[in-house]
């Protein structure tokens, strides 16, 4: 049984209030192996204006402070959720160039610059032609950051269906998310499965089938919790499909090294 949440967030992200201490108590209560905090940082904010730092003295001076709480129950690992890299490699080479940095998750949560830079949040996405619009500027977006090197795995590709209310679905991008993903695997990258706290298992599937079938290997599993209450949630489930779908191994990333761990039936049974 070996379990590993590697998409969560504490206070140091802007939609948390949750101290990593508190994050980590929950994962040993969850009975999970490792814990990697992934912290917001996205070059383009919630209204689409320029980022270009992160509070790196707090995020470490946060986690170091935690790591002695957790000695002997848990690995906690120090990761970035890092938004949009793609758009100022000078900006994302900088943020992660940290040694003491294990994990980086490379999300699109905004529309594009050019499409003026707004948090998907943020928008309306009751009727279908603007959640078309979104997604041909999302895949672009993920397309460019597939090609960089900001990233460990491509965050929740899924992501920006959350909040579309209108009935639509990713049938007329399976050739550009095709794309997206061989540039990934041909990176020796990986993709996550993002529970979003347990809600979201099943609509996985046809995105681990394009991601095994462009030669994809890696896979981590997170829960995107912000609250001590949605970690780990669903994993089993995950397993379950991962393997229903021909994956063997979940990853684990340690200073920016993958390291696979054998998905065993009696996990999630
Ligand atoms: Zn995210
Ligand atoms: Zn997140």
């Amino acid at each position: 049984m070996y379990l590993a949440d590697f998409h969560t967030h504490s206070q140091l992200s802007f939609d948390s209030t949750t101290p990593l201490e508190q994050m980590a108590d929950a994962a040993v209560r969850e009975g999970l192996a490792e814990l990697c905090v992934t912290d917001h940082c996205d070059l383009l904010d919630e209204n689409g204006l320029r980022v270009y730092e992160f509070d790196w003295h707090s995020a470490l001076e946060q986690y170091r402070r935690t790591v002695p709480t957790c000695v002997g129950a848990l690995k906690l690992r120090l990761g970035l959720e890092l938004g949009m890299g793609h758009i100022d490699p000078t900006a994302a080479e900088g943020i992660l160039a940290r040694p003491e940095l294990d994990f980086v998750i490379g999300s699109v949560h905004n529309l594009s610059p050019r499409a003026g830079g707004l948090d998907f949040y943020f928008r309306d996405h009751s009727r279908p032609e603007t959640c078309y619009d979104t997604l041909d500027d999302y895949f672009s977006s993920m397309a460019e950051l597939a090609g960089t090197d900001f990233y460990d795995v491509l965050g929740h590709i899924i992501y920006p269906l959350r909040y579309m209310t209108a009935p639509v679905t990713l049938n007329r991008y399976w050739g550009r998310i095709d794309a997206i993903f061989r540039a990934a695997a041909d990176r020796g990258r990986g993709i996550e499965l993002n529970t979003y706290r347990g809600q979201t298992i099943a609509e996985w599937k046809p995105v681990l089938e394009h991601w095994r079938d462009c030669g994809g290997e890696i896979v981590t599993l997170g829960s995107d919790a912000h609250a001590p209450q949605g970690i780990g949630g669903g994993f089993r489930d995950a397993c379950a499909l991962l393997e229903e779908v021909g994956f063997r191994y979940t990853a684990v990333y340690e200073k920016r090294k993958p390291e696979l761990h054998r998905i065993e039936r009696r996990s999630y049974q």
